[in-house]
């Protein structure tokens, strides 16, 4: 037993400059330091991100709720066992019941237990990734990267409706060669939008290009002949975050097309995507029915043998949706994001039920993230198989990424590559 002795909680900002929390956790001598991040998509199932609605930042800061908790809620954390996660997220959850944290937001239980996860690491001079495989007796992966090629929707001021055009280099047999080809597709990508007169002079919040075009296909189109002019066809796929719930209006879809708004059914909304993957190397699409449309849901699953669907706002990071999701044969992928869950026991055990299953699993960074790499030892040590963290730009990207990188370096894990999509039968491709 390695019991708290310490917890302190202070406000920081995030890569989008909005205030966040960071937590510092001491178990006997060691202690660790994590900062929650935060999304701008967020779904109606995650645990929130609660502000203060107060002056201070403009209603955006968090000091109040850092106030209440560490008066109401952290004397009764100290004693714990640190080491214990599922003792942690049981105590933390008996101060907020709901599955929200919405009385003190997941902002906090996240970065605590997080913080603890890594105090731990350092109480036993091991490397976070390793604490975490020994936790779920998992052989540590070095995951296929998924990576921002063009942002639109929520991270880029609604440039086109869908959220991400994401590249996937299925053909790459290490991390090193992963990395370099979807930094030249981003640049071949961004190349062919300036040659057509879109000013590439700033990036989105996850880094990636972007430019308010005549639909989401165009977007499409754009990074497709990107891969082309990057030579890289057949070696680097095309995943998709059509972010549907941010288009859903309630009983129908609306999207924009050549400056025209149009309303779509479930069935339309589906279809008009199906209809990409005969077109383009798709060969993943995240969130392609809005959380709670479950005929969209239901719909999409016959893609299921060709790609992967991957549920994120549907799930939330939370165990008993996904088993309802897993029930249903309605998808056969898990976005796994900490803070939608709440606290790291939360998210590893959706993690575990997704593999347990046969889901693929992508470990996943938000829209607002920090300079920390933990996510890249989370992802590393459960085998999750698959990591999307944003662009190669930005260093709260990058600094993912080159955690990976060093892990890499050290030969602390082997990369795992297109093995990770092998729940995906026939890949479109
Ligand atoms: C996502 O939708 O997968 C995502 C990372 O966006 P956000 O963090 O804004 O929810
Ligand atoms: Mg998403």
């Amino acid at each position: 037993m390695s019991a708290i002795s310490k917890i302190d909680l202070w406000q920081v900002l995030d890569s989008r400059g909005m205030p966040t929390v960071s937590a510092r956790v001491s178990l006997g001598n060691k202690s660790a330091n994590a900062i929650a991040p935060s999304g701008a998509s967020t779904g109606a199932h995650e645990a929130l991100f609660l502000r203060d609605n107060k002056e201070s930042y403009d209603g955006k800061s968090v000091s109040e709720t850092i106030a209440l908790f560490t008066k109401e809620v952290l004397p009764h954390l100290i004693g714990i066992d640190g080491n214990d996660f599922a003792e942690l997220d049981k105590n933390l959850r008996n101060y907020d019941s709901s599955r929200t944290f919405s009385k003190f937001g997941g902002h906090i239980p996240v970065a605590i237990t997080i913080a603890a996860w890594l105090a731990n690491a350092k109480e036993k001079n091991a490397e976070p990734f390793k604490v975490i495989a020994d936790r779920l007796n998992s052989t540590p992966t070095l995951p296929l990267p998924m990576v921002n090629i063009f942002s639109g929707g929520a991270h880029a001021g609604g440039a086109i409706d869908l959220q991400d055009i994401l590249a996937v280099p299925i053909g790459a047999t290490s991390i090193e060669e992963a990395m370099e080809w979807v930094w030249l597709v981003r640049e071949s990508t961004k190349s062919l939008l300036s040659k057509s007169g879109h000013d590439q002079s700033l990036v989105a919040d996850e880094g990636g290009v972007t430019a308010r075009l005549q639909s989401d296909e165009q977007a499409l189109q754009f990074v497709s002949d990107g891969i082309a002019k990057a030579g890289l066809s057949g070696k680097v796929a095309i995943a998709l975050d059509i972010a549907a719930t941010q288009s859903f209006q309630g009983d129908h879809y609306q999207i924009h097309e050549s400056g025209n708004i149009k309303k779509l059914s479930s069935e339309q909304f589906v279809s008009r995507w199906g209809k990409w993957l005969d077109i383009y190397p798709i060969i993943s699409v995240e969130d392609g029915a809005a959380e709670d449309d479950n005929d969209g849901w239901k719909q999409q699953s016959e893609y299921c043998d060709r790609i992967q669907i991957i549920g994120d706002d549907r799930y939330a990071t939370q165990n008993d949706r996904l088993v309802s999701g897993i029930a249903n044969l309605e998808a056969n992928t898990i976005l796994i994001k900490p803070n939608q869950a709440g606290t790291l026991h939360s998210a590893l055990t959706a993690l575990t039920t997704a593999k347990g299953s046969n889901w693929g699993t992508v470990v996943s960074a938000r829209s607002g993230d920090t300079e920390e790499s933990w996510l890249v030892d989370l992802a590393v040590g459960s085998n999750a198989g698959q990591i999307k963290v944003g662009s190669t730009h930005r260093s709260e990207r990058s600094a993912k990424w080159n955690r990976l990188l060093e892990l890499s370096h050290f030969a602390t894990a082997s990369y795992i590559g297109k093995a990770a999509l092998s729940h995906v039968k026939n890949l479109n491709i």
